[in-house]
C-alpha cells in the first residue's frame, strides 16, 4: 500500500537508477539524544529515546523493559485500532519514546519509511491521539526488460522483479493469455516499475506497476495503471473484474456510519471511524470484495480478530471484529471468496463487521466511494489515457531495442493491438 504523491509526467528510464542502499534509513542507529543539558550536565527538559525493533520483540514487552505502565500501552493501543499502524513491528524500524521532566511519557513515534512517520501524543487524560506526518514524495519510474527462458516465474526474477511483482503481472495478464501453455521461450516482456522517491531522493520502498508488455510471437498483451488506480487495456477496458461493494452476500443495517470527523462519545476529541459497520449476526460470512493477496491477519485488543487485503497495490480492504479468519497470509482470494466468518472480537458493543476500503492508502467511505466498478476509462480521459499508453509503449520499446527509437515513428506507438 502507498499513499497519494504526483505521478512524473515522463519517466526517465535511462537515468534513473535505484540505489538499493538508499532504502536502508541511516538513522538506524538506537541510542538517547537529549534535547538539552544543564551546565553540570545532568538532564533536563524533553528527553527522546529511540528504540530499534529487533525480530520477534512484542510492544509490550519493549514497555515492560522500558518500565512503562501497560496501561499506557493499553490507550496507545486504542488510538491505534482505527490505524494498525502498531501491528506490523518491521525489525529496523525505530520507535521513539518522548518523555516529559518527571520521565512519563508524552508521545510515542514510529518512522513507517522516510516519508511516513505516525505520533502517540498523551493527552490530559492519559488518553492517546493518533497523527500521521507525511512529507511529499513523487513516483520515478524504471524499465525492466527480459525474455522468456523457462517459466515467467524464473523470467521475471531474472529481469530484476520481485515475487510479488511478478505474481501482480501474472494476475494482470491472467485473463488474456495462459502463462503455462501460452508462452515461448524468447517471448518478450517490458515492465514499467514505479519507485516512490522523497523530497530529499530517498526510496520509501513502495513500487508499483505502471505499465506492462508482454509479446508472443505476433500478439502484444499489454496493462496500463491509470489515475483511478485501476489497470487496463491500450484501448481503455478494465483488464480485472470491478469491486462488489459489499463483503457480505446480504445487505445489513449501517450500525455505524463511516466518518473522518467522528467525536469520541466520551472524550469529545476526534476520534475518526474509518470504515462502516454492519450489523451482521456473529457467524455472518465475510467475503473479499475483490480479487487479492492477504497482507496481514491479527488479533488485535480493540479491533479483534482482522484481515488486509491489498487489491493491485492501489487499494486496500480490512475486516475487524472476526469471530473466524479462513485464509492464510499471502494467500492470494477471489472476488466474492469467503475469507471469514463476522463476529464480536475485540472492544464492541455488540457483534458487528467493520469494513474499510482504502484507496491510494487512505480510507474512503465503502458504501459510496467512486470504486472502480466501471469497466472501462470514462469517456472524457480516454484521450489523457491514450496519451499516457502512447508514451509508455514508446518507452518500454525504447528500453527493450534501443535501436527502435530512431526506427519508430511516433505515430506507431499504439500500434500494438492484440484485435
Ligand atoms: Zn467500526
Amino acid at each position: 500500500m502507498w499513499v497519494s504523491g504526483k505521478s512524473t509526467a515522463v519517466p526517465t528510464p535511462a537515468t534513473f537508477k535505484l540505489d538499493p542502499q538508499s532504502l536502508v534509513s541511516d538513522n538506524s542507529s538506537s541510542g538517547q539524544n537529549q534535547a538539552s543539558n544543564d551546565s553540570d550536565g545532568t538532564t533536563k527538559g524533553p528527553l527522546a529515546v529511540d528504540y530499534e525493533i529487533r525480530k520477534g520483540d512484542t510492544l509490550s514487552e519493549i514497555f515492560e523493559e522500558k518500565d512503562i505502565p501497560a496501561t499506557l500501552l493499553q490507550h496507545i493501543l486504542e488510538a491505534d485500532s482505527e490505524y494498525l499502524s502498531l501491528e506490523t513491528l518491521m525489525p529496523g524500524k525505530v520507535l521513539t519514546f518522548r518523555y516529559d521532566d518527571q520521565h512519563n511519557l508524552t508521545e510515542l513515534d514510529l518512522q513507517l519509511d522516510p516519508a511516513r512517520k505516525v505520533s502517540f501524543v498523551r493527552q490530559d487524560d492519559d488518553s492517546f491521539v493518533h497523527q500521521q506526518v507525511e512529507s511529499k514524495t513523487h513516483w520515478e519510474s524504471q524499465i525492466l526488460t527480459g525474455e522468456i527462458r523457462g517459466s515467467f516465474y524464473a523470467s521475471g526474477m531474472k529481469a530484476g522483479l520481485s515475487e510479488a511483482q511478478v505474481a501482480s503481472l501474472s494476475h494482470l495478464l491472467k485473463n488474456k493469455l495462459n502463462f503455462r501453455r501460452d508462452l515461448r521461450a524468447g517471448d518478450a516482456f517490458a515492465v514499467m516499475v514505479g519507485h516512490e522517491i522523497t523530497q530529499e531522493d530517498q526510496a520509501t520502498g513502495h513500487t508499483r506497476i505502471e505499465a506492462v508488455s508482454l509479446s508472443r510471437g505476433k500478439h502484444v498483451y499489454n496493462a496500463f495503471l491509470y489515475d483511478d488506480g485501476n489497470y487496463y487495456d491500450e484501448n481503455g477496458e478494465s483488464i480485472l473484474p470491478a469491486f462488489l461493494r459489499w463483503p457480505t452476500t446480504r445487505h445489513f443495517r449501517v450500525s455505524s456510519p463511516f466518518n473522518p470527523k467522528r467525536l469520541h462519545p466520551v472524550t469529545g476529541r476526534r476520534a475518526p471511524h474509518n470504515g462502516v459497520d454492519l450489523a451482521t449476526p456473529t457467524g455472518t460470512p465475510v467475503r473479499s470484495t475483490g480479487d487479492g493477496v492477504v497482507t496481514r491477519i491479527g488479533n488485535h485488543p480493540y479491533a479483534g480478530k482482522y484481515i488486509d487485503i491489498d487489491h493491485n497495490g492501489s487499494f486496500e480492504t480490512r475486516y475487524l471484529h472476526l469471530s473466524k479468519i479462513m485464509v492464510k497470509r499471502g494467500e492470494r482470494v477471489k472476488r466474492g471468496e469467503k475469507i471469514a466468518l463476522s463476529g464480536n472480537t475485540g472492544r464492541t458493543t455488540g457483534p458487528h463487521l467493520h469494513f474499510e476500503f482504502h484507496v491510494k492508502g487512505r480510507p474512503v467511505n465503502p458504501l459510496t466511494a467512486d470504486i472502480p466498478t466501471a469497466a472501462s476509462v470514462p469517456r472524457k480521459d480516454l484521450a489523457s489515457f491514450k496519451s499516457q499508453v502512447h508514451q509508455q509503449l514508446a518507452l518500454m520499446r525504447a528500453a527493450t531495442d534501443p535501436a527502435s527509437l530512431v526506427a519508430t515513428g511516433p505515430d506507431q506507438g499504439s500500434d500494438t493491438a492484440t484485435n
